[in-house]
């Protein structure tokens, strides 16, 4: 049964969806505004992990992830001017070009480090009649009121606002008070209110929409509201974000959602912590962010980040260095070579303890699973996976190692890849790819060392060799073999 951590609850809950066979999964897509940094990359990397283990599970999943190219406002507090309409003021173009331009480089991001393409990725400024009608409904209710900028949503009137963050709509508001850097915004009147509507000023000539409270574009709140529930229904079963958008963005959605319909919107909120760099949010305005295009300059392979993410629960933040990157980059460097050598593995020996060796490939492919079904004890999960590997080499080690075995701890391995997403199949019927050239290097420098009786430099290098690229060396008649482990 799979547990998950619920927000709404606090607690972690067995999921249930609400139909049988589908999942209807929203996730808050990007803000296509800036190049996104790794910190931002992690968040859609634990809602692919969730998808992949609901597809693994039987169910049909509808992942919906938006695109924001209007209505983003430079603090979450709903404050400021337009991220988009600003970056398109700086770099003279149009809101569109702009979202175009960076929409293109967050997907060529995602397709490198293996996310799933979403079922469907609705943009805001295409549904903003949805979002008008959403507004129409909530302003028959009663729950919005007009200012001098916009049209405002009244979180007094909202009964169990704040529920989310696990305080009440009076206790929110006296803790953002105390907090306060900024004055109440002219006319709003409580300090959790915020617009559904902005209105136009009259220098803004793209992305602004007529409607019945005058000319002017969305909220970013109620982009989500609107697509979510046109995708996916006024009932469904998952939402994801990363935890800043508790408070604010999804405390909400919530209001909007449920004023509107009078139903219960969503039943498993999940949310991703961030990833850290020195006890900091990497974020764009600490100027600490690394880029995918970084990592991959610095010679790190893609796939590298996406296992280094995997290391780390979703709920606990992550604390990015180089050494750990480096550290993932050897691991996964290992498990190819793993799946490159079960390919080459010749023997057909009858094993009489063949049963045995299976039973227990077999058990740590349960635990592997068994670990995800726990909120995705990611962690414990990849332990079982080196459990695999580790038991196998060692019977390869005693030259037990048969094809038929090989075959079947391939099969294991691509099952536990539809989640992990590492490419494992690219190298199950690969040929042997030719040892990277560094590895090379180190084997003939040993070679080199032994020859010329420094024997304490061959040992260094092999102890090297078997730290950082998992290689073990045997000295035979033939000359020197090499195996990963
Ligand atoms: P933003 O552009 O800041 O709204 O972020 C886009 C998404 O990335 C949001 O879902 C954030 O929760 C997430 N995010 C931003 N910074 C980080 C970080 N350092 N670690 C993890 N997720 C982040
Ligand atoms: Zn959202």
């Amino acid at each position: 049964m799979l547990k998950l951590y619920n927000t709404l609850t606090h607690r972690k809950q067995a999921f249930k969806p609400i139909s049988d066979s589908r999942v209807g999964m929203y996730a808050c897509g990007i803000t296509a505004y800036y190049l996104a940094h790794i910190g931002n990359l992690r968040k859609y990397v634990n809602d692919d992990v969730l998808r992949r283990i609901l597809q693994h599970r039987g169910y049909a999943v509808e992942h919906v992830q938006n695109i924001t190219d209007v209505g983003h406002l430079a603090s979450d507090a709903d404050e400021g001017e337009d991220k988009l309409r600003l970056e398109a003021d700086k770099e003279h173009k149009s809101m569109r070009d702009i979202a175009a331009f960076y929409t293109n480089i967050f997907l060529k991001d995602f397709r490198l480090i293996n996310i799933l393409p979403p079922s469907r990725m609705p943009k805001a400024s295409e549904n903003v009649e949805e979002m008008l009608d959403l507004i129409r409904k909530l302003d028959e209710k009663g729950y919005l009121y007009k200012t001098e900028d916009g049209v405002y949503f009244d979180t007094s009137k909202f009964k169990d606002y704040g529920r989310l963050t696990g305080m009440g709509f009076r206790q929110l508001n006296e803790s953002l008070k105390a907090g306060a850097r900024v004055e109440l915004i002219k006319g709003k009147r409580n300090i959790t209110d915020f617009a559904v509507w902005r209105l136009a000023t009259s220098h803004m000539t793209e992305m602004v929409w007529g409607s019945p409270w005058g000319k002017g574009y969305p909220g970013w709140h109620i982009e989500c509201s609107a697509m979510s529930m046109k995708y996916l229904g006024k009932h469904y079963d998952i939402h994801t974000g990363g935890v800043d958008h508790i408070q604010v963005h999804h405390t909400n959605e919530i209001a909007q959602s449920e004023a509107a319909t009078g139903e219960k919107v969503v039943n498993y909120w999940f949310h991703g912590e961030f990833l850290i760099v020195a006890d900091q949010k990497m974020s764009k305005s600490l100027r600490n962010i690394y880029t995918l295009q970084d990592i991959i300059e610095k010679g790190y392979p893609p796939l590298a980040l996406r296992l280094f993410y995997l290391s780390g629960h979703y709920r606990q933040q992550l604390n990015f260095t180089l050494e750990a990157l480096t550290n993932a980059a050897n691991t996964l460097r290992g498990t190819h070579l793993f799946m490159q050598r079960l390919n080459e593995v010749k023997s057909t020996a009858k094993n009489e303890d063949s049963s045995e060796f299976r039973k227990r490939i077999a058990a740590h492919k349960k635990a592997f699973f068994k670990a995800l079904d726990d909120d995705i004890n990611m962690p414990h999960a990849l332990a079982e996976l080196h459990a695999i590997i580790s038991v196998t080499n060692s019977r390869e080690a005693e030259g037990k190692l048969n094809k038929s075995e090989a075959r079947s701890v391939t099969r294991t391995m691509l099952e536990l890849d539809e989640i992990l997403g590492l490419d494992f199949d690219k190298y199950a019927n690969a040929k042997k790819e030719p040892l990277a050239v560094e590895v090379e290097k180190l084997i003939q420098e040993r070679e080199d060392a032994r020859k010329a009786k420094d024997f304490q430099r061959a040992d260094e290098i092999r102890r090297i060799l078997k730290e950082t690229y998992h290689i073990v060396l045997e000295d035979t008649r033939d000359g020197v073999k090499w195996r990963v482990e």
